[in-house]
This record gives structure tokens, C-alpha cells and sequence, in this order.
């Protein structure tokens, strides 16, 4: 009976070992396929610039010769080189979170004045979109945050939320409120397009855009070939902004629906402030 019993315990374990092997397989090998295809997007996203370049500067040398011409060149060649800027940049930001290698400088921060100065900031992206940007009510909300990279998220969602709605007759309004004493959250609200449900769980994800055909524009060139070309998005924006909130406690949810617009909420942990009112030496009592 013990050798039975003792039978069915190794079965048993050498099931369980098994299971978690497995599991663990597959867990490698889903991070494996998204790198596979991070590489796969990150080089597809730079090599349209690249295209554009190399293209443009074979026409230059072979089909131009007026000043202007040329001065015409060199400011497409110019936007294509910050494009590839602002990609390499959020690729190395998240590289570098990904491995740890970002160290938050936290201090004491007030989401309002965080928010006021975003807002102020864009101010004129808005009105060249026809967007009305307004905040609610600005309550004090103390943070143990990181003012650069708060303000970082601050302004990509409020960017977004204005690239993405921008018409006459539009709005986008960021809001401040407290919930359960312990979270002060930010609302970026818009009225434009929204987002359909089936994107909503890659929205975070990198490279993820939802209608790249509507999002891109088409760059012709002389010789009338094509390249298709993002306006100014690299699809990183967003993972930035995840990273960010995650980094910092926090939480951030999406809700939209098709043709009334979308709502990002971040909520961060408050500081609580009966602590920080008191000095450490005075703790002991
Ligand atoms: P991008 O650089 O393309 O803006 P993001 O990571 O910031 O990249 O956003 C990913 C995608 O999510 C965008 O391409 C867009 O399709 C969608 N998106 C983000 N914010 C909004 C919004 N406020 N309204 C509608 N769609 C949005």
C-alpha cells in the first residue's frame, strides 16, 4: 500500500512539474514572438523614413538644380530625420525601462499644477486643430511623483486626445478629481472618433495604432512613385505612458465608444499626507 501510495505521489509531482514546465515554455515562447515582433515593427517603422530619404536625395543629385528646389528637399529630409529622432528616442526610453535602468528623481508634486502647465502647453496645438481644450475644477492632489515623466504622460494623452478629435466644434477636457481618499485621478476626455472595442486591449501594446490606412498619408515623389508615411505618430506614445503610470503605482483605463470619443483615466497613489507631515524624528513617539 506505501509503494502505491508513494507510486502516486511521484506521478502526481512529475504531473505538476510538467504542467509548470509547460506553462513556463510557453510563456518563453510568447516573449519571444513579441520580440520578434517589436524588431519586426521598429525596423518597418524606420526604414519608411529611411525610403523617403534615400529617394529624395537621388533626386536631388540627379533631377534638381534651383535653390529653391533643393531648399524644398531639405526640409523634407529634415522632417524625416525628427521623425526618425522621436522614434529612436521612445525605443531607447523603453529599452532603458525595460531593463530597469530608469531611476524615478521623486518628489513631491501637485497633479494640478502638473496639469495646468500641460495644458497651458498645448494650448496652441488646440486652437491650430479648432479644439476646445478646457480643464474642470484643479483640486491640490499631492503625489510622490517623477514632475518629467508625469508631465511626459500629461502631454501625450492630451496630445493624443486633441490629434485625434481635432474639427470644429470639438472638445477635449481634463479633469482632476480624489477617489477613495487614496487615488487622485486624471481624466483626458475628448469627443472625437473614439476607439472600437476589438483595439482596446492592444492600445497599449508597441507600434499598436488602430487605422494605420486613415492615420497615414501618402508621400509622392517626383518620379511618381508612393511611400506611405505616419503623421508625426510612432504607435509608442501610449506604452510610454503606460510605463509611466505603472512605474509610479498606478493604474490607467480607456473607455470609448465609436463616434462619441474616449476617456483615459490614470489614478496614482496620493501621498499620504499625515506622514509626510511629520518629520521622521518625531515618528518615535
Ligand atoms: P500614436 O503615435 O500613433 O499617437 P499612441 O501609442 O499614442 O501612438 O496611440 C496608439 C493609437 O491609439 C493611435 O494610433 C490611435 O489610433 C489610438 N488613439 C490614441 N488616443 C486616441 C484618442 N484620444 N482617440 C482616438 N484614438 C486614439
Amino acid at each position: 500500500d506505501l509503494r502505491r501510495r508513494l507510486h502516486l505521489r511521484r506521478h502526481d509531482e512529475f504531473g505538476e512539474l510538467a504542467a509548470t514546465f509547460d506553462q513556463m515554455l510557453a510563456r518563453l515562447e510568447a516573449a519571444f514572438k513579441r520580440q520578434t515582433q517589436f524588431t519586426a515593427d521598429a525596423s518597418h517603422e524606420l526604414r519608411t523614413p529611411l525610403t523617403i530619404i534615400d529617394l529624395e536625395l537621388n533626386r536631388a543629385l540627379t533631377q534638381l538644380s534651383t535653390p529653391e528646389e533643393y531648399r524644398q528637399v531639405l526640409e523634407q529630409l529634415q522632417a524625416e530625420n525628427e521623425q526618425m529622432t522621436t522614434i529612436v528616442n521612445s525605443l531607447l526610453l523603453l529599452a532603458r525601462a525595460d531593463t530597469g535602468q530608469i531611476t524615478l528623481q521623486l518628489e513631491e508634486l501637485d497633479l494640478s499644477d502638473l496639469t495646468l502647465a500641460s495644458v497651458e502647453r498645448l494650448l496652441p496645438l488646440a486652437q491650430q486643430s479648432q479644439v476646445s481644450l478646457a480643464t474642470g475644477e484643479l483640486p491640490e492632489l499631492l503625489v510622490n511623483g517623477d514632475p518629467h515623466y508625469l508631465s511626459r504622460m500629461l502631454m501625450n494623452l492630451i496630445e493624443n486626445a486633441i490629434k485625434y478629435t481635432s474639427g470644429v466644434g470639438t472638445h477635449v477636457r481634463v479633469e482632476l478629481s480624489c477617489k477613495d481618499e487614496h487615488w487622485g485621478v486624471v481624466r483626458v476626455q475628448d469627443d472625437g472618433p473614439g476607439i472600437d472595442d476589438e483595439h482596446l486591449p492592444f492600445l497599449f501594446d508597441r507600434f499598436y495604432r488602430v487605422d494605420k490606412a486613415r492615420t497615414r498619408s501618402t508621400h509622392r515623389l517626383a518620379d511618381g512613385s508612393e511611400v506611405k508615411e505616419e503623421p508625426g505618430g510612432t504607435g509608442l506614445g501610449l506604452a510610454i505612458v503606460q510605463w509611466i503610470v505603472h512605474a509610479h503605482n498606478g493604474e490607467i483605463i480607456v473607455e470609448s465608444e465609436t463616434g462619441k470619443g474616449s476617456v483615459f483615466e490614470v489614478r496614482l497613489p496620493l501621498l499620504n499626507q499625515e506622514q509626510e507631515a511629520t518629520p521622521k524624528n518625531d515618528r518615535s513617539m
